[in-house]
């Protein structure tokens, strides 16, 4: 058995972006994660689906479980031969216990790393405008403690605290934020002293309560301020409204979850993050090319079919130079087009996979009688790698409009293929047998949902809580997807966004509150939330 490692991880305060790079690949390596409740929703979905999360953050029958519980489990996967990562909020060893918790693998010999995280006594101030030194007003940081053990005399040094001239940041103050205010001002401190108390700092509903220490616990009390929080004492804390950037940007203060299939790198994620949108990753589908024996038969025949009509009809054309009189008949056959059409990326990618798992050729194509057609851009930038410049798309993304657009196109000598998912919608199908038009649909792919029910749990807690502001949703799948992922939640509760009206449609069955973007790209999505986030 392969002999089982421990990896000490700072998750930093709450916005992804500030989990280390190295933080980020442990994780992705992780056997097990062990978490508690500071770990936020949007560094949570990071944690790989196939790792034993244990969550000893939570009240379990309304106690927390033991420091003395969690080394045991650190300890026990370990001996297992797992690797374990013990994510804790901000720095591991800034007021994190991190020491305890290696106390009984140093004494079992268990292997272990140490990966930093940002603390929250740094980053949540500068989140909030607040530069922790600055040449003109501090000259020193102190982090503290808020929190005594149980029935001890609170051990801070006020006296030395107040003659530092420095920025004193407290965590776990705010139960007892009267009394450090209170013991400050008793030990001389300058009741005008400036002083914040930052709350929920870097993530999206981060607030903060700039004011004095003499009137920092009614301005709190006012604001009802929750934890977790910070309170930052100094007259740095003045500068918080000059240097504020967070609210500046234009997703600031959002919270969105974006389902998408497990896969595919999202870039709506990536441009919602630059505009400073929190975002939790929920894959709720994925795809997968279907290379049963079976499909690959039926995938060769419909080649060998195109194959061969393009054989016959490229012998016609030969025969007709030859001949003078032709006959009507002859040149129908000339005429032969043979349509190929995608309606998705995955569709096109897994045509390529299984074109190179039949060792087929792709050179028959490569003829002017054969066209494609794409539903939508990204499906023609997916075709277009691997060479291929769609012949037709529709201006709507939606497979009854591709076959719409498709109609006029076709000849009586037409042949269309669809090259698709397994049960994909009916629309273009309807719109063809309608038209009476024949073709061939032939899957390539299937669609499985994927169920996490840690994940599932986090998001429908955060929708209730109205923590998540919008859902994303780019296809119809990924409605049916969510919606099977969350049986229990109140779909009355969830803001959809939806790239196209034939998503919107499957949302607003459900009764979500649906805003489908004006066009059907994922830039028009960002608009559309920027729009809705003006004001805010
Ligand atoms: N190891 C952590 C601190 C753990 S003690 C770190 O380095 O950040 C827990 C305290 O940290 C909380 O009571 C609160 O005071 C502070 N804290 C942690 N994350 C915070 C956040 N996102 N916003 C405000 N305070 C936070």
């Amino acid at each position: 058995m392969e002999q089982g490692k421990v990896w000490l991880v700072g998750a930093g305060p709450g916005d992804i972006g500030l989990l280390t790079l190295k933080g980020f690949e442990v994780l992705q390596e992780a056997q097990v994660v062990v978490y508690d409740a500071l770990v936020s929703d949007e560094i949570a979905a990071l944690i790989p689906k196939t790792a034993k999360k244990i969550n000893v953050g939570k009240r379990a029958n309304n106690h927390l479980v033991k420091q003395e519980d969690t080394n045991r489990i650190l300890l026990e996967e370990a001996l297992a031969g797992k690797r374990v990562v013990r994510l804790k909020g901000g720095d591991p060893f800034v007021f994190g216990r991190g020491g305890e918790e290696l106390e009984l693998l140093v004494e079992r010999d268990i292997p272990y790393e140490i990966v930093p995280g940002i603390t929250s006594a740094v980053s949540v101030p500068a989140y909030a405008g607040i530069p922790v030194t600055h040449r003109d007003y501090s000259s020193s940081v102190h982090i503290i403690t808020g929190h005594t053990r149980k029935g001890r005399e609170s051990r801070i040094q006020y006296d030395a605290l107040v003659k530092m001239n420095a920025t004193l940041i407290f965590l776990m103050g705010i139960g007892v934020l009267e009394e450090i205010c209170n013991s400050l001002m008793a030990a001389g401190m300058d009741p005008d002293t400036k002083a914040a108390v930052l709350e929920k700092g870097t993530s999206a509903k981060q607030r903060r309560v700039i004011a004095t220490v003499g009137t920092l616990k009614i301005e709190a009390d006012k604001a009802k301020v929750q934890t977790p929080a910070i309170i930052v004492v100094g007259e740095v804390c003045g500068l918080a409204d000059s240097f504020a950037w967070v609210e500046k940007q234009v997703l600031s203060g959002l919270q969105i979850v974006v389902t998408r299939p497990r896969q595919k790198a999202s870039s709506l994620t990536k441009k919602l993050r630059n505009l400073g949108a929190h975002v939790i990753e929920m894959p709720a589908i994925s795809t997968r090319t279907l290379e049963e024996e079976e499909v690959r038969k039926t995938f060769k025949e419909s080649i060998e079919g195109i194959r061969q009509r393009l054989e016959r009809a490229a012998l016609m054309e030969e025969y007709e130079k030859t001949q003078v009189d032709w006959q009507q008949q002859d040149r129908q056959l000339q005429d032969t087009q043979e349509w190929i059409v995608f309606t998705s990326p995955k569709g096109v990618e897994s045509f390529f996979l299984l074109l190179a798992s039949c060792q087929l050729d792709i050179r028959v194509l490569y003829c002017k009688n054969v066209s494609f057609a794409v539903i939508g851009d990204a499906t023609r930038k997916e075709l277009r790698n691997h060479g291929i410049e769609a012949d037709y798309m529709p201006d709507t993304y939606c497979g009854e409009a591709l076959g719409k657009g498709l109609i006029p196109l076709l000849s009586k000598n037409s042949n269309v293929t669809l090259y698709r998912a397994r049960n994909g919608t009916e629309d273009i199908c309807e719109v063809l047998s309608n038209n009476k038009v024949a073709y061939n649909d032939v899957a390539v792919y299937c669609t499985e949902y994927e169920l996490d029910d840690e994940l599932s749990n986090r998001v429908k807690e955060g929708i209730e809580n109205q923590l998540i502001d919008y859902v994303t949703f780019t296809s119809a799948s990924s409605v049916t997807a969510f919606i099977a992922c969350q049986k229990e939640l109140d779909y009355t509760r969830v803001n959809a966004i939806c790239i196209g009206e034939q998503t919107a449609a499957v949302a607003k069955k459900y009764n979500m509150n649906v805003v489908v973007s004006k066009a059907a790209t994922i830039d028009s999505m960002i608009e559309t939330l920027e729009e809705l986030n003006i004001g805010n």
